[in-house]
């Protein structure tokens, strides 16, 4: 088990080191938060399809022996993945149709999002990839050339989105490459970077990245990914710093899940927290109805109740905006709060 000095020792290693010793199984998450794997709907059969994995610097903002702790569920493979919902699918969101070319999904006007890896930092049961064919659509070295030339040639897209998977997982030689490439492509305008890194592996946030995203002069934006006030611990602080030094904008995206963030005094929180780091909310999705997933499910219409207690508690630039994704759809669907 991990005591609090090699837990501290942990956080000076760099961030390929502190990939490397995430956690991997049940047991070693159950014993370091001092829990027991019996009190608890853990399911081993539920990693046969989708492996548990947990950076230390995310488990360290779980609360010990807490079997209830918001994070702690995220994270958590329990028996319920293993029940079908009636209307969660492989592919919820049309990902396979809109795959117009291997590696980019381009969806939206003006916007490309570029799938660079299938791999993450941390494996979130809620996630609407964790059944997504990756090894067939990701990024490598040779389909990226194909995907440069793709964006060259369509001068309407202004915007590229690095994506995934989680794109920041790439080494910095591979997005160095990439970032290269694109900076040297006139009509794109910006950079954006959909991350859950800077919140599970805050030490990603090295100079040399920033350095690379700023020397692409592209505007760069960041989209992290939190979902509960707690994940933001003092390493994620001191990371979201380092970005908006850069004078880097950052979004925020959450998924509303049961038993994570469906309170309103959550979200409320999370809304607060965020913009003391110098963050901005963005939106609030409903949940993709990805197979394996249901138990994480919110309704409609309980998600219309917290934004609207959320406009009356907070300020209006602090209310995320509730989407959710419709295969096919011109653009995320913003939900109408009548
Ligand atoms: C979400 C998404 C985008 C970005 O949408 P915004 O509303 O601009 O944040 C772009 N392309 C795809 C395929 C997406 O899923
Ligand atoms: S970080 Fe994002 S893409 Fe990766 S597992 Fe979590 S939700 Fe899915």
């Amino acid at each position: 088990m991990l005591d609090q000095q090699s837990e501290t020792l942990h956080f000076t290693k760099n961030w390929q080191q502190q990939l490397s010793e995430a956690f991997s199984s049940i047991d070693e998450l159950c014993e370091y938060l001092d829990l027991e794997i019996k009190d608890l709907p853990v399911s081993t059969l539920a990693t046969k399809n989708f492996a548990l994995r947990v950076p230390i610097s995310f488990a360290a903002s779980i609360k010990k022996r807490d079997p209830q702790d918001p994070l702690l569920r995220q994270v958590l493979p329990i028996a319920d993945e293993l029940n079908l919902y009636p209307g969660f699918s492989h592919d919820p969101v049309g990902d396979l149709p809109a795959n117009i070319q291997t590696g980019v999904l381009h969806k939206y006007q003006g916007r490309a999002l570029l799938i660079n890896t299938g791999s993450c930092a941390i494996n979130c049961r809620y996630c609407f990839r964790r059944n997504f064919p990756y090894s067939e659509l990701q990024l490598n070295k040779q389909s990226e050339i194909a995907v440069t030339d793709f964006l060259a040639t369509h001068t309407d897209i202004t915007e590229v989105i690095l994506s995934g998977g989680d794109p920041l997982i790439l080494s910095d030689d591979r997005l160095r490459t990439l970032l290269h490439k694109l900076s040297s492509i006139a009509h794109l305008k910006r950079i954006r970077i959909h991350s859950r890194l800077p919140i599970v592996l805050p030490a990603r946030i090295t100079p040399e990245l920033l350095q690379a995203l700023k020397d692409t002069g592209k505007q760069i934006v960041f989209v992290v990914h939190c979902n509960h006030a707690n994940e933001i611990s003092s390493h994620v602080s001191k990371a979201l710093q380092r970005i908006k030094q850069q004078g880097f904008t950052i979004f925020n995206q959450s998924v509303l899940l049961k038993g994570v963030n469906d309170q309103a005094t959550q979200l409320t929180k999370l809304s607060e927290r965020l913009f003391e780091e110098g963050v901005i909310p963005y939106y609030l999705h409903l949940l993709d109805k990805a197979t394996g997933t249901g138990h994480f499910e919110v309704s409609e219409s309980i998600a219309v109740d917290l934004i609207k207690a959320l406009q009356i508690s907070l300020p209006g630039y602090l209310v995320p905006k509730l989407v959710k994704e419709q295969a096919g759809s011109a653009s995320k669907l913003l939900i109408n709060i009548a």
